[in-house]
């Protein structure tokens, strides 16, 4: 199994990198908040409980993460290529993967640093609108929809996420800093980090993204 990492703070992008990259290259997108949302609406056993630490923006156990995580894996062919979108997310998570690569040898590539000015990503966390069929992602003012409020292509309702709201978003930014932020000289020391300046838009963040990866 090969893995990359995309770190970055809330409101980077990484699921929109995640996706571009999904359909141009063989990696698997895993994101470990999408899972956590799908396993809230499908009422399994974790939800309950990781549904507390999202809606205030706190992380979920790490030991709940690393279960999906491993499920997830294992799922997949011996030679799968990952790319992580929000895991890890604690020095803690990074040192229990590190422990499962060496388990399982599997190595990772490369982990996607990328950054971002505090006040854009609060401009597009609080503007952010996702469809309620097809997930597509929108933004009030830089990627809004035709009609308002509507999906452009399915004529779905937008909803916003119950943590994309300014004071949770807040708390998720300082969060980020607290417990995420430390993992950018973890890899650093490793020599693994790829410098991402993702406050360009989201065309040229994928373009540059896919060379550095190539290159
Ligand atoms: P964002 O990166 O925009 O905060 P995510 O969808 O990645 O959004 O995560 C939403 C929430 O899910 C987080 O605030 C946290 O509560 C939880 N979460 C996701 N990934 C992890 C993780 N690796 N460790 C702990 N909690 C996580």
């Amino acid at each position: 199994m090969n893995a990359i990492i995309l770190l970055g703070p809330p409101g980077a992008g990484k699921g929109t990198l995640a996706e571009s990259l999904r359909d141009e290259t063989d990696f698997i997108h895993v994101s470990t908040g999408d899972m956590l949302r799908a396993a809230i609406k499908a009422g399994s056993p974790i939800g309950p409980g990781a549904k507390v630490f999202m809606e205030k923006g706190e992380l979920v156990p790490d030991p709940v993460i690393l279960g999906i995580i491993k499920e997830r894996i294992a799922q997949a062919a011996g030679d799968a290529r990952f790319m992580f979108d929000g895991f890890p997310r604690t020095l803690e998570q990074a040192k229990l993967f590190d422990q499962l690569l060496t388990e399982i040898g599997g190595t990772l590539l490369k982990v996607v640093n990328m950054s971002v000015p505090d006040d854009m990503l609060i401009r597009r966390l609080s503007g952010r609108r996702i469809c309620k069929a097809c997930g597509a992602v929108y933004h009030m003012v830089n990627i809004p929809p035709k009609t308002e409020g509507i999906c452009d292509n399915d004529g779905a309702e937008l909803y916003q996420r119950p943590d994309d709201n300014e004071e949770t978003v807040r708390n998720r930014l300082s969060v980020y800093k607290n417990q995420t932020a430390p993992l950018i000289s973890y890899y650093r020391e490793q020599d693994l980090i790829l410098d991402v300046d993702a406050s360009m838009t989201p065309g040229s963040t994928y373009a540059f993204t896919l060379e550095a990866l190539n290159g």
